[in-house]
């Protein structure tokens, strides 16, 4: 789980396959001690006496680039950095299998011929396939790999 702040690192630990819960609102003990299993992942080391109080799980990392802070979980975690896109970036729900046809109405033309590998997520609706952008996050990928 990570603070709200850390929105973009949620989003690419997600597409990297990750099951990264995000904070909504600022940290409160409630929202933080529902979910012992997870690693509360913030950037706020003055609440650390906190964390230790409410005995969870917590990683400190520093408030840097979210890029230097993904090669950091990525270490620490030993996250395979690889695009799975089996994980909806925008609510974290594991995405399902869909068929093109099933999808045809709520896609583009060019998408619904040119498309492959369509899924969709069961909480949000978004529907996702392989194409230019999953190119582009490919090479994003690198780069913030080249760099670690
Ligand atoms: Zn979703």
């Amino acid at each position: 789980m990570l603070e709200a702040d850390l929105h973009r690192l949620a989003y690419w630990l997600r597409l990297l396959g990750q099951d990264a819960l995000l904070l909504e609102g600022p940290i409160n003990k409630a929202e933080v001690v529902k979910y012992p299993d997870r690693v509360f992942i913030t950037t706020s080391r003055k609440l650390e006496e906190h964390f230790k109080a409410w005995g969870i799980r917590y990683l400190i990392i520093p408030r840097d680039q979210w890029k230097v802070q993904l090669c950091l979980l990525i270490k620490h975690f030993k996250i395979e950095p690889l695009l799975r896109l089996n994980r909806c970036y925008h609510c974290n729900a594991e995405l399902r299998v869909v068929n093109r046809e099933e999808v045809k109405e709520r896609i583009p033309p060019a998408v619904y011929l040119f498309g492959k590998d369509f899924t969709m997520c069961p909480v949000c609706g978004k529907i996702y396939w392989k194409g230019s952008h999953h190119k582009a996050l490919n090479r994003k990928l690198k780069e913030i790999k080249s760099a670690c």
